[in-house]
C-alpha cells in the first residue's frame, strides 16, 4: 500500500496516459501513473501487442507493443512512479487538492488529475453460440490475437467486419493455413484503405470472404473445434 504526493495523478497507462507523463514532465510537473492492469500500454499491450498500427504520424507501420516501448522510452527521463494492478475507486477533494484511492488502499494526493481511462474496463463481445464456453476454454475461440505465430499453419475463421477483423485478416495472411472472414454485411466497416486491401487479398484468392453471413454454430467435441457453420 503506497501513499504518494504528486502534481498530477494520471488514471490509465494506455498510450494517452503514457504521453501525459511526457507532457507533465515537459511542464516540470511531477506525475504518478495508475492502472488497473499489471502492465502499461492499455488496449495496445493487453489486447493486440503484435498487431500493426498504420495511423500513427511518422510511423508508416508499427506494432502495438513497439509503440508502447517507444512511449516508455520517451517518458523514461521523467521517472514517474507507477501504481500498476491497482484500480482507482475513489476521487475526493477538488482542484489543487485531490485524493485518489485505489482498490488496494493506496492513496495519491494530487493538485490535478488526468483521466486517461480510455475504454475503461474492456471485455469481449461474445456471440450467442451453443457450447461457446468449451471452445473458449481450449483457446479454439479467441477474441484477441496476442501472438500471430500461435496461429501459424492453422485454419482461421475471423468473425467481424470492423477495423480489428480486417486488420487481423491482413496481418494473418500468409501465416494461417487458410483464412475466412465472416461478416453479416456485404460492406466492411474498416478503414476504406484496409477494406480495399482485404478485397485485393480476396481477389488473389488468399482470403475467403463469407458475406453477408453470421456465425450460426460451432462443431467439434471437448473444446476441439472442427468446423464453423
Ligand atoms: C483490437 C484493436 C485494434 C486497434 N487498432 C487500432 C489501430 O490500428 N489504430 C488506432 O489508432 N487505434 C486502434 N485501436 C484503438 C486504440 O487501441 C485505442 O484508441 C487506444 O488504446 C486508446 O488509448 P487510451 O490510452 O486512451 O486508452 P486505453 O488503451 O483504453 O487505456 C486506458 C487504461 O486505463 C485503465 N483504467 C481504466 N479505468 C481505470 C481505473 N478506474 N483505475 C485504473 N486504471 C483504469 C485501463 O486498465 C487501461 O489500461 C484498436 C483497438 C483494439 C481493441
Amino acid at each position: 500500500m503506497e501513499h504518494l504526493v504528486t502534481d498530477v495523478a494520471i488514471i490509465g497507462a494506455g498510450p494517452a496516459g503514457l504521453f501525459a507523463v511526457f507532457e507533465c514532465g515537459m511542464l516540470k510537473m511531477s506525475s504518478v501513473l495508475i492502472d488497473a492492469l499489471p502492465e502499461v500500454g492499455g488496449q495496445c499491450a493487453a489486447l493486440y501487442p503484435e498487431k500493426p498500427i498504420y495511423d500513427i504520424p511518422a510511423h508508416p507501420g508499427i506494432e502495438a507493443a513497439e509503440l508502447i516501448a517507444q512511449l516508455e522510452a520517451q517518458i523514461t527521463p521523467f521517472a514517474a512512479p507507477r501504481l500498476l494492478g491497482r484500480r482507482v475507486e475513489q476521487l475526493a477533494g477538488g482542484p489543487g487538492a485531490f485524493t485518489l484511492t485505489t482498490d488496494a488502499g493506496d492513496t495519491v494526493q494530487a493538485k490535478a488529475v488526468i483521466v486517461a481511462a480510455g475504454a475503461g474496463a474492456f471485455g469481449p463481445n461474445r456471440p450467442p453460440l451453443d457450447g461457446l464456453g468449451a471452445y473458449e476454454a481450449t483457446g479454439a475461440v479467441q477474441y484477441y490475437v496476442k501472438r500471430r505465430e500461435a496461429l501459424r499453419g492453422k485454419r482461421v475463421v475471423i468473425a467481424g467486419g470492423g477495423d480489428s477483423a480486417v486488420d487481423w485478416a491482413l496481418a494473418l495472411n500468409g501465416i494461417a493455413a487458410s483464412l475466412h472472414v465472416v461478416h453479416r454485411r456485404a460492406k466492411f466497416r474498416a478503414a476504406p484503405e484496409s477494406a480495399a486491401q482485404l478485397d485485393l487479398a480476396a481477389a488473389r484468392g488468399e482470403i475467403e470472404l463469407v458475406i453477408p453471413y453470421q456465425l450460426h454454430a460451432l462443431h467439434g467435441a471437448d473444446g476441439a473445434l472442427q468446423a464453423v457453420e
